[in-house]
């Protein structure tokens, strides 16, 4: 049986008879540019993140950007962040000017290891932008006193991790800002590209706000210079159907990975995700980790067995970043984990069938 590692259309299907409509209201309309559908997910999706403000902009990446442009996030300055996790975390800290500087992950959760952290301090740090991967929160506990201590902004990249929480709180309230990704392949997508920015603070809500309009208000004045990060009509009317259906989303990738754990408990060779106490993993990605990943990953795909590396090559030794002088060895816990992880299909509409197919594909060859 073929399994694919995603399989967004048993999703839509599902939805269809309610996303034509709103599609159709906003070409009926021909007003594509921010407008009252933005509006209304904005406040639908702030209620549901427990956040004061939300606003919708263009991508995850441009919300990352945004919030360091808020932030006047500046060149000379520094940002700690992981080096385990998609480029943009990284790639927007480059964009606003600054340096990205590279702390390593918990083997355990793939997150911060908080320990680390105050070693990357110097007088040039301005904000710290834990990334809370494939759905779960980063030790925000530790993250904050740290902040608090140094009096360093957060940036929270929750792309991954929308509706995620620790101790009953919600990621995206834990630092200054939160930022999430309506990409497609996220438990919240939507039919291209959009993106959230939460916060619980006024004033830099207006701002990014500004920012994302080019900096304008009124119309033909600017304020500041800011970009084109704006969330269009079509894709908050299709996010806001969705947003309803979220939570029964993850409570199905939660039921399929507790399927995985349970079936993969008696094999040593496979490293199954931890969830920390007090987290609420949604389980973007449900991610293994093994030795032989390579020969693994191979095996699937004969058996038609989707599967895929996030991340094969860690931030710190890009090409593009090699002016920043890290070396292949300067953080050993991200190293292994590249090229140990393995994620495995973990989408709600999975079937038990096609789960037990891939958890015995798996153990197949690790026994
Ligand atoms: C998806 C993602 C982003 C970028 O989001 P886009 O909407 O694709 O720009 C940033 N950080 C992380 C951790 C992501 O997973």
């Amino acid at each position: 049986m073929a399994v694919p590692l995603l399989d967004l259309k048993a999703q839509y299907a599902a939805i269809r008879s309610e996303i034509e409509p709103v599609l159709k209201q906003v070409c009926e309309s021909q007003m594509f540019i921010l407008g009252p559908g933005v509006v209304a997910f904005e406040k639908n999706v702030a209620a549901y993140c427990q956040s004061k403000f939300a606003i919708g902009v263009s991508s995850g990446s441009d919300a990352l950007l945004a919030c360091l442009m808020a932030l006047d996030i500046k060149p000379g300055d520094e940002v700690i962040t992981s080096s385990f996790t998609f480029f943009a975390t990284a790639g927007a800290i480059v964009r606003a000017g600054a340096k990205p500087v590279f702390v390593d992950i918990d083997p355990d959760t793939y997150n911060f290891d908080t320990a680390l952290i105050e070693g990357a301090i110097t007088s040039r740090t301005k904000a710290i932008l834990p990334v809370h991967l494939f759905g779960q929160v980063a030790p925000m506990k530790a993250i904050m006193a740290i902040a608090k201590k140094y009096n360093l902004a957060v940036i929270e990249d929750a792309c991954q991790s929308i509706g995620a929480s620790q101790d009953g709180i919600k990621c995206g309230n834990f630092g200054t800002f939160g930022c999430f990704s309506f990409f497609p392949s996220k438990n919240l997508g939507c039919f291209g590209d959009g993106g959230l920015i939460t916060t619980n603070d006024a004033a830099l809500a207006d701002k990014i706000k500004l920012l994302r309009d080019h900096g304008q208000n009124p119309r033909y004045y600017y304020k500041m210079v800011g970009g084109n990060f704006r969330l269009d009509a079509l894709q908050a009317a299709v996010l806001d159907v969705k947003l309803k259906y979220l939570d029964s989303w993850h409570a199905g990738r939660r039921r399929n990975a507790a399927i995985y754990n349970k079936m993969f408990a008696p094999c040593k060779a496979i490293k199954t995700p931890v969830t920390t106490a007090g987290n609420e993993h949604i389980y973007n990605q449900y991610t293994i980790s093994v030795p032989r990943r390579d020969e693994l990953q191979k095996f699937l795909a004969e058996a038609q067995i989707g599967s895929a590396v996030y991340y094969p090559v860690p931030l710190h030794v890009q090409e593009c970043f090699a002016d920043l002088g890290y070396k292949a060895g300067s953080l050993p816990m991200t190293e292994k984990a590249a090229g140990e992880v393995l994620s495995l299909p973990i989408f709600p509409e999975l079937t038990s069938e096609q789960i037990e197919t891939v958890a015995n594909a798996v153990l197949k060859f690790c026994s």
